[in-house]
């Protein structure tokens, strides 16, 4: 039996997290185009913007933006490299300040987690009180702001987090989350790609009234399972739990030759189908990795391995590929017979 009952689930996202850290560590930075990403080196650099202060996104630049652009953009904003140790000590501090306001708590990204704060909102009345508490916590304690979305499940309360950002609260009265939802298009459902919207618009439906319209048998054909979650998250009542599940440390998917490969080409074919093997169980979980990495073992079970840090979180096969192609070259020149060749990921982070 499903448990029926009417539950209160918070999603807290903390804003431009990694800028507003950088200026929590620097107030002189305050109120200027701020940008965290790869060294734009006078516009001829490569990589991109990771993410960016309000200021800076008032000038167009936004996170995933490549950094030359950005940097011909807004030459004066302050163009800093990621700090991903201080990133994350900080992240693991709020994310201790916001456990305790829950029953239930669940981490889903550096930057974002979602609380089931049933029994808390019958201790303090409102829900819109007991958010503002935490605002202000957070805001007091750690001297950073956050956006929180309240609603009656985990979906409806991400899609209202998005919806006023910086510093945002924005509470979907309960029994009336349907009709919140109605007038957004399908693609602020956490979920939903661009493949997924295309496929929808395609059949006239861009918003989640729309969607809400279509049956669940038809649902259920276009998507198969994926239908009926898409069901429940249409119509308000998806009831997936808030449970502390455990992000793995590393992900990684290894092969091994019948016979020991003499012809190097064989390795980059091996890895770059481990990479895509990788990807896909990555994307299923919703994940997104920062670290890439690969193992090697020749004849003689001889084993390396090799990693590289990326700029930023990505869920990229080819960011994938390409490193692990980078990473096993250096073992190309010694010519000698490889048992197995191994693709990895690590420092994984909810999408
Ligand atoms: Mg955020």
């Amino acid at each position: 039996m499903q448990d029926e009952s009417p539950r209160t689930i918070f999603h807290v996202d903390l804003d431009a997290f990694y800028v507003s850290v950088e200026v929590r560590e620097d107030p002189k930075l305050r109120g200027l185009p701020v940008v965290v990403g790869a060294d734009p080196e006078q516009g001829k650099g490569r990589g991109v913007v990771v993410t960016c202060s309000y200021e800076a996104r008032k000038f167009g630049l936004r996170s995933g933006m490549p950094i030359s652009r950005a940097w011909r953009t807004c030459p004066t904003a302050v163009y800093l490299r990621p700090n991903f140790k201080l990133y994350e000590r900080v992240s693991r501090e709020v994310m201790e300040t916001l456990r305790d306001f829950a029953d239930a708590f669940e981490q889903t990204g550096i930057d974002e987690a979602f609380l089931d704060v049933g029994s808390r909102v019958d201790d303090i009345g409102e829900p819109r009180e007991l958010a503002l508490v935490i605002k202000r916590t957070v805001k007091d304690v750690h001297d950073l702001t956050c956006s929180i979305g309240v609603g009656p499940n985990k979906s409806t309360a991400k899609i209202a987090s998005d919806l006023q950002k910086p510093d945002g609260l924005t509470v979907v009265p309960p029994g009336r989350a349907a009709q919140f939802l109605a007038p957004l298009p399908v693609s602020v459902i956490s979920g939903v790609g661009s493949k997924t919207r295309a496929f929808l618009n395609d059949r006239g439906v861009e918003t989640i009234g729309q969607l809400q319209a279509v049956p669940g048998k038809q649902l259920l054909e276009w998507f198969g399972k994926t239908g009926v979650w898409l069901w429940g998250v249409a119509h308000a009542q998806e009831r997936i739990p808030v449970s502390p599940r455990e992000m793995p440390k590393s992900l990684s998917v290894e092969r091994t030759f019948r016979n020991d490969a003499e012809d190097f080409a064989a390795v980059y074919t091996e890895a770059r189908d481990a990479a895509r093997e990788l990807s896909e169980r990555l994307r299923r979980g919703g994940f997104t990795f920062r670290v890439a990495g690969i193992k090697i073992r020749f004849q003689g079970f001889e084993t390396h391995t090799r990693e590289r840090t990326l700029p930023g979180y990505t869920d990229s096969e080819a960011s994938l590929q390409e490193t692990a192609e980078a990473l096993l070259r250096e073992f190309e020149e010694r010519g000698e017979p490889v048992r197995l060749v191994g693709v990895r990921v690590a420092s994984i982070s909810k999408k």
